[in-house]
């Protein structure tokens, strides 16, 4: 498989350290909130490229960290704390708003078919391990004690800019626009370790450390989990592009500075999901949720679709028309796959093997949902049998989570309920309950002598069945609802 590195900037092959098990890490949610669907995209496609890797054989370890602590309202160590903004607003204890949180995430990546990493981690279990990696980078000279606060030091290494398509000074914390400058700093990068002047009184979580009671800063965490669970070294980080810089870049500079080798791979960076005004967030616009996906009739799985519809390194604008166009895609290809023979079990393993090629192929370069989707396409326009279209569907949904086949069960089950009567040219759709169809056939006839009141009485009493009636050309359906 080939997959964009952004530490290289190139598509490189995937190689794994070790042949038995590839190494996945993945930066989690901050529990203070619900997660956005923006923030949801990356989990989506993190889940692809798991499911994926797994699909040609690889044995995976996935690890993910929940940030209940530590995680600033900035990602330059300024701000508010958002766990603490999160508690106030609720009224609820810090460990209490990360619970619920933390919850509502899992719940929401199982609407979403998001597979839950083999290990999850709340950072609040591992400050034994943050505190190791802190003693040793004060001890190798790559951390300073200053102001209260344990400081890394970036000027030791040679190269801090690992995903250097960033440009320098844009990114530079005190050269934002809006963020304080901590005159602690012996250089505009440097990042902290472990808080103990914490800027806010009330900080609910704190722990003892050599260094005075505090609490960890939010990039130690990730290096301290991974290395918890998925040792010295690591095939594939994974996160959103805004992780790049500075969370990504501190974790290798602190990691590296650890360990004293490289540390990491491969970095997956998944971009962003924009709005028309621009790009999603909590604060901004709508706050889009699977709740309010789910709230207005969306089947998370369509956004699911929409995602896989685009590539992982384009941003993607989400509207509700385009969501609306996802919809409409997704209720066509169940119906399709609803349409084909589900008793024919033959498979014609030359076809399964061409048609499984090309899906393949597509993923394998760079992880391409969107010709993996067309793959599919493939599968339904092939001339092959049902049985073979049907394994092929269910072989690639390993990967997609779409539940195309259970979708097209449920499509079959319920088109299997609908039985047709036709009196007089009037054909009735139902589940061939002669009564029912009997006041629809007077309703119809109601109605054709215009008798408008007597027509609407038989409707409001079939309502009354909770039996819904829809006219249509040349007769009418009718369902339970
Ligand atoms: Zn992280």
């Amino acid at each position: 498989m080939y997959l964009y590195n952004s530490a290289s900037h190139k598509k490189e092959e995937f190689v794994p350290n070790h042949p038995d098990i590839v190494k996945m890490y993945t930066c989690g949610p901050t529990v203070y909130h619900f997660a956005h669907i923006g923030n949801l995209r990356s989990y989506i496609m993190e889940d692809v490229l798991e499911k994926y890797l797994r699909y040609q054989g690889y044995n995976v370890k996935r690890v993910m960290n929940i940030t209940d602590v530590g995680h600033l309202s900035s990602d330059a160590d300024t701000g508010e704390d958002k766990m603490l903004k999160g508690a106030k607003r609720e009224h609820k204890t810090v460990m209490e708003i990360a619970q619920y949180y933390t919850d509502a995430f899992f719940s929401d990546c199982k609407k979403l078919n998001i597979k839950r990493p083999d290990v999850v981690e709340p950072a609040t279990n591992c400050i034994a391990e943050y505190i190791d990696i802190v003693s040793k980078l004060l001890e190798k000279g790559f951390a300073y004690e200053a102001g209260g606060n344990v400081y890394f030091d970036t000027s030791k290494l040679d190269q801090y800019y690992v995903f250097n398509d960033h440009d320098e000074e844009d990114l530079a914390v005190g050269v934002r626009e809006g963020v304080e400058e901590d005159t602690s700093k012996r250089n505009k990068n440097d990042f902290v370790l472990w808080f103990t002047k914490s800027k806010f009184e009330d900080q609910a979580l704190k722990w003892d450390s050599p260094w005075g009671v505090g609490y960890p800063g939010w990039h130690i965490e990730c290096s301290g989990i991974s290395m918890k669970h998925l040792g010295e070294d690591l095939d594939l980080h994974c996160g959103g592009i805004d992780n790049a810089f500075p969370h990504h870049t501190n974790e290798i500079a602190q990691s590296e500075a650890y360990l004293g080798h490289h540390w990491c791979n491969y970095w997956f960076h998944v971009h962003h999901l924009n709005t028309n005004t621009g790009k999603m967030s909590k604060s901004k616009g709508e706050f889009l949720t699977v709740s309010l996906l789910e709230e207005k009739g969306y089947d998370p799985l369509a956004y699911r679709l929409f995602c896989l519809q685009s590539h992982y390194r384009r941003s993607l604008v989400f509207s509700w028309e385009n969501l609306d166009n996802a919809v409409t895609t997704y209720q066509k290809l169940i119906n399709k796959i609803a349409a084909l023979d589900d008793s024919d079990k033959t498979v014609d393993q030359a076809q399964f093997d061409a048609l499984k090629e090309k899906f393949n192929h597509a993923l394998s370069n760079d992880l391409n949902t969107s010709l993996a989707i067309t793959a599919v396409y493939d599968v339904l326009k092939a001339k092959t049998n049902d049985g073979t279209k049907l394994a092929l569907l269910g072989d690639f949904d390993k990967v997609l989570s779409l539940d195309l086949l259970e979708k097209a069960a449920a499509k079959r089950a319920e088109q299997a309920k609908t039985k047709t009567a036709t009196t007089g040219g009037y054909t009735i759709q139902g589940e061939g309950d002669p009564a029912i169809d009997a006041l629809v056939l007077q309703r119809a006839e109601a109605k054709k002598a215009k008798n408008f009141a007597e027509a609407d009485r038989i409707r409001d009493e079939l309502k009354a069945q909770g039996v819904e009636i829809i006219d249509v050309p040349g007769g009418a359906q009718w369902k339970r609802v």
